[in-house]
C-alpha cells in the first residue's frame, strides 16, 4: 500500500500524483475525486500506488473514493495503456472517450451511481397444471402451435423466456386469459441453453464456413470471414455468438456506424432477447452510464452491439469479438484523440482477454487480407449468396462516347435511362449513387473564371438549391448565390458538376412518373430521419432512391434490381493511396444492394475511363487478382500494409510560426529517420476555419520497431511543443492514418 497515487485525469498529461490521506484506501482502477487547480473537482482513476513523493510542490490529497469497487480491472487498465501508447495520446484522453460522462463527482463528492437494479426479463410460466391440462384437452388439436409452446414450457421446467417463442403478444395474452399459461417476470438470466434459442438453420455453405471458423480458431486468434454480400455472414455470427454466451462469456459485436445498429439490434433481440445491449455515442449520458455500471455489477454473459466506443465497456470475461464490415473507414476515429481504429483496438482487446476475434467483410481491407497471407489471421470464404441468388451483372457505360453519339440526357447515359425505364415498368426499384451531396460541388463564372470559395477554409462552396445557398462542408459557412459574378459583374455564375440534389432534379425531368427519395447528409440528419427514409423505401413507397455512400451500407431491399453509379471517376481520382481500394469496396458494396432474392440484379457504372483496370476486376469479381495487384503497388511505393504511416498534422492561425515549426520538426525528424520522413507539405485543404494546416508523414517499415519509432517521434514533437516560439502551433500525431 503506497502513500502516493498516480491518477489519470481527463487532461493532456498522462498522470498526476496525489497523496493517499489517512482513512482512505484505494487500489489501482478505483475512481476517486481529486481537486485540480484551485476549484475544479475531477474524477480520476488510480493508475498505480507508490512511495515516491513528487519532486516539486505540495501534494494534494485524494478527496474521496467514489465507488465501492474499482471501475477498471487491471486488464482494462492495460488496454487503456496500450491505446495511449500505440495511438500516441495521454491516458487522460483515453479516459475522456472511454468513460460515460456521468461518472464524475458532484458537490460533496458523493458518487452519482444509482444502486444496481438487476435487469428483468419477461417469462411464460405454467403454475396451475390442472388448468393447463384442461386447456390442452379443449384446444390442443385446434391450436397446435400454442400446444407446442406449452410442451416447450413444460420441458423447460415450467418457465420459459418470452423470447423463446415467436407467437404474437395477442396469442400469449389469450392463452393467459384462458388459464393455459401465466405471464411473468424474473431477474434476467444470460443464455444458458442453446436449445432455448431459435437460431436460423444454416445452409450447407454457411455450415461449412462455420466449421472452418471453428477449426481455424484452434490455432489462430483472429479469423477473417470473406463472404460475398447476401451470403448470410450475420447468421454465421449468431451461431458463434450463441456458443460463447452459453458459456457465460461476454460478446462484443462491432458495426461501423450507429445508424446500422437499430435494424441489427432488432434482428438480434428477436434471437437473444434481453441480453442484447446496444452501446454507442448517441445514447444519452444517463443510458451510457447505466450500461457501464450494470456491466460492472452484473455477471459476465453480456452481448454488446455497438459502434467503436463499445470497446471501452468493462468486460469481465470477453470470449468473442465480431467486427462486421471490417474494411469500413468509419472504424477509424479521426478527431479528436485518441485517433484509434476500432477494428484494430477490438482485436487487441480480444487478445488481452485471450478471446477470439472474427472480422467479416464482402470486401476485406488490404491490411486484413495481407494478415491472412502472412498467416497472422486465418481466412475463411463464403462465396455463394444465401438462397442461391446470383451476384449482379456489372455494365460499364462510357460517358464520353454517349455524349459524342448524343445519347446522354442530364447526367444519364442512354443505357442507364433505358434500364431505369424497364425497371419502373416491371414495378421494381432503383438506387442511384452519386458521391456528393448538394446541387453542385462548385459554382464558376464562365466569363472570368471566378469560383465561389469559403472565406474561412480553402475549399469551394457547394451549391444547395432547396434554399438557394452556397455552403462550406467544412465549417458550415453559408451565403446566398450571387445573381451576377461578384468579380466581373458580367455573367451569371454557373453550377459545375453535380451532387445528389441535382440528380433528383434530373430524375424528376427524365422519369416524371417515378416517386423518389433522397438519402444523404442533408436528408438523413438524424437516426430517426435515416430510418424514416430507409423504411419508406423498403415498403416500396418510392421507386428510386438517390443517395451518397450512405446507401452502400448493409441495407437489404427485396425489390431493388438496378443500381446506377452516375460517376465512377470521382471515386478513382481521389488523391489518396487508398482511392482504388475504397472505390472497389464502395462499388462492390453498392452492387451488393441489388438482386438479393430471386432476380439477378444489374449495376450500371458511368465513367469517362471505361478501360480503368479496376472496372475489369469489378466485372470479374476477382478479389484475389485485384488484391494482388493493389498489394504489389503498395509494396512498390511503400504504403501500408508494408509500412506503418504516422501523420503529423501541424495547425496554427499564424502562417509564419506554422512554417517555421514544421520545417524545424521535419529537419529534426530527418536526422533520426532519414528518408522515412515526407514533407512538410500542404494537405489538399490547407485552411479550415481560418486555421492553417501543414502535414508531415512518417513511414516506418513493418520490419522495424514501431514502438521505438513512436518514442523517438514523441521526443521530437515534445521538443517543438516546449519551444516558446511555437506556442501557437498545435501538433497532432495520427497513427495508422487514413
Ligand atoms: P451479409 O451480411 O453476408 O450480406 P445477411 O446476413 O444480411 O448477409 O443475409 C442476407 C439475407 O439472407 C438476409 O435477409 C438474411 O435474413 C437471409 N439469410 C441468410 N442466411 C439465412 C439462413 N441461414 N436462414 C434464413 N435466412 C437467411
Ligand atoms: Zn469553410
Ligand atoms: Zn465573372
Amino acid at each position: 500500500m503506497g502513500r502516493y497515487a498516480d491518477i489519470i485525469l481527463p487532461l493532456a498529461q498522462s498522470t498526476y500524483t496525489y497523496a493517499v490521506g489517512e482513512g482512505i484506501e484505494v487500489e489501482p482502477g478505483d475512481a476517486v475525486a481529486v481537486q485540480f487547480g484551485t476549484k475544479a473537482v475531477y474524477t480520476g482513476i488510480v493508475r498505480q500506488l507508490h512511495d515516491n513523493p513528487p519532486a516539486r510542490g505540495r501534494t494534494k490529497s485524494i478527496l474521496a473514493r467514489l465507488y465501492d469497487k474499482p471501475l477498471l480491472s487491471p486488464l482494462h487498465l492495460r488496454f487503456w495503456e496500450w491505446l495511449a501508447d500505440y495511438y500516441m495520446c495521454s491516458l487522460g484522453e483515453v479516459m475522456r472517450v472511454a468513460l460515460p460522462s456521468l461518472i464524475k463527482p458532484h458537490a460533496g463528492c458523493e458518487s452519482e451511481f444509482e444502486p444496481y437494479i438487476p435487469r428483468r426479463e419477461r417469462v411464460l410460466r405454467i403454475t396451475n397444471a390442472e388448468s393447463t391440462a384442461l386447456w390442452l384437452a379443449a384446444n390442443a388439436r385446434r391450436a397446435p402451435k400454442r400446444a407446442a409452446l406449452i410442451e416447450q414450457i413444460m420441458a423447460a421446467r415450467g418457465e420459459l423466456p418470452r423470447t423463446a417463442t415467436d407467437l404474437p403478444a395477442s396469442a400469449l395474452k389469450a392463452m393467459a386469459e384462458s388459464g393455459a399459461i401465466e405471464l411473468g417476470e424474473r431477474d434476467f438470466r444470460p443464455v444458458r441453453d442453446l436449445s432455448q434459442l431459435r437460431l436460423p438453420q444454416l445452409s450447407e455453405a454457411q455450415h461449412a464456413a462455420l466449421e472452418s471458423i471453428h477449426r481455424n480458431f484452434d490455432d489462430h486468434d483472429t479469423v477473417l470471414l470473406h463472404g460475398v454480400t447476401g451470403s448470410g455472414k450475420t447468421e454465421i455470427y449468431t451461431h458463434l455468438i450463441a456458443e460463447h454466451l452459453v458459456r457465460g462469456e461476454d460478446v462484443l459485436y462491432l458495426v461501423p456506424e450507429i445508424s446500422l445498429t437499430t435494424q441489427l439490434v432488432e434482428r438480434l433481440q428477436a434471437l437473444f432477447g434481453e441480453c442484447v445491449t446496444a452501446y454507442h455515442s448517441k445514447l444519452t449520458p444517463a443510458r451510457r452510464t447505466r450500461i457501464f455500471t450494470d456491466m460492472l455489477n452484473a455477471p459476465s454473459g453480456n452481448f454488446i452491439i455497438g459502434a467503436r466506443s463499445a470497446i471501452f465497456l468493462p468486460y469481465k470475461k470477453l470470449g468473442l469479438v465480431v467486427i462486421d464490415e471490417e474494411h469500413d473507414p468509419s472504424y477509424k476515429q479521426s478527431e479528436p484523440n485518441p485517433r484509434y481504429n476500432g477494428r484494430d483496438a477490438a482485436i487487441m482487446l480480444a487478445a488481452l482477454h485471450k478471446a477470439k476475434s472474427l472480422a467479416g467483410s464482402a470486401t476485406p481491407s488490404l491490411e486484413s487480407y495481407a494478415n491472412t497471407l502472412s498467416g497472422k489471421y486465418a481466412l475463411v470464404r463464403l462465396m455463394e449468396r444465401y438462397g442461391g441468388s446470383e451476384l449482379p451483372r456489372i455494365i460499364i457505360s462510357d460517358t464520353l462516347r454517349a455524349a459524342k453519339r448524343n445519347e446522354r440526357r442530364e447526367q444519364f447515359n442512354k443505357v442507364l435511362i433505358d434500364k431505369i425505364d424497364d425497371c419502373l415498368e416491371r414495378n421494381e426499384q432503383v438506387i442511384l449513387f452519386q458521391n456528393r451531396r448538394g446541387y453542385s460541388p462548385y459554382i464558376e463564372c464562365t466569363e472570368c473564371g471566378w469560383t465561389a470559395r469559403c472565406p474561412h477554409c480553402n475549399v469551394s462552396l457547394t451549391q444547395h438549391r432547396h434554399n438557394n445557398t452556397m455552403r462550406c462542408h467544412y465549417c458550415g459557412y453559408s451565403t446566398p448565390i450571387p445573381r451576377l459574378c461578384p468579380s466581373c459583374k458580367v455573367a451569371e455564375p454557373q453550377s459545375m458538376g453535380f451532387g445528389t440534389e441535382r440528380v433528383e432534379d434530373a430524375v424528376a425531368k427524365l422519369f416524371p412518373q417515378a416517386r423518389t427519395l433522397r438519402l444523404d447528409g442533408d436528408t438523413a440528419t438524424s437516426g430517426a430521419a435515416y430510418n424514416r427514409i430507409i423504411s419508406a423505401f423498403a415498403r416500396h413507397e418510392a421507386d428510386i432512391l438517390i443517395g451518397t455512400q450512405i446507401v452502400s451500407k448493409g441495407l437489404d431491399f427485396a425489390d431493388v434490381t438496378l443500381i446506377g453509379v452516375l460517376n465512377g471517376d470521382n471515386l478513382l481520382n481521389a488523391p489518396d493511396f487508398r482511392a482504388s481500394e475504397r472505390a472497389w469496396q464502395l462499388l462492390q458494396q453498392i452492387a451488393g444492394r441489388s438482386g438479393r432474392r430471386d432476380r439477378q440484379g444489374e449495376v450500371v457504372i458511368q465513367t469517362a475511363e471505361p478501360t480503368h483496370p479496376l472496372y475489369g476486376h469489378l466485372c470479374e469479381a476477382d478479389y484475389d487478382a485485384f488484391a494482388a495487384q493493389m498489394l504489389a503497388e503498395r509494396q512498390m511505393f511503400s504504403y501500408p500494409p508494408y509500412v506503418r504511416i504516422i501523420n503529423i498534422a501541424l495547425r496554427s492561425y499564424h502562417v509564419e510560426s506554422l512554417v517555421e515549426a514544421s520545417t524545424a520538426l521535419a529537419a529534426s525528424l530527418r536526422k533520426r529517420f532519414g528518408g522515412r520522413v515526407i514533407g512538410p507539405a500542404s494537405p489538399l485543404i490547407d485552411r479550415v476555419r481560418n486555421e492553417h494546416r501543414v502535414e508531415i508523414s512518417l513511414k516506418i517499415e513493418t520490419s522495424a520497431s514501431f514502438a521505438r519509432a513512436r518514442v523517438i517521434l514523441a521526443e521530437e514533437v515534445q521538443r517543438i511543443r516546449l519551444n516558446k516560439c511555437f506556442g501557437n502551433v498545435t501538433i497532432i500525431c495520427d497513427v495508422d492514418a487514413w
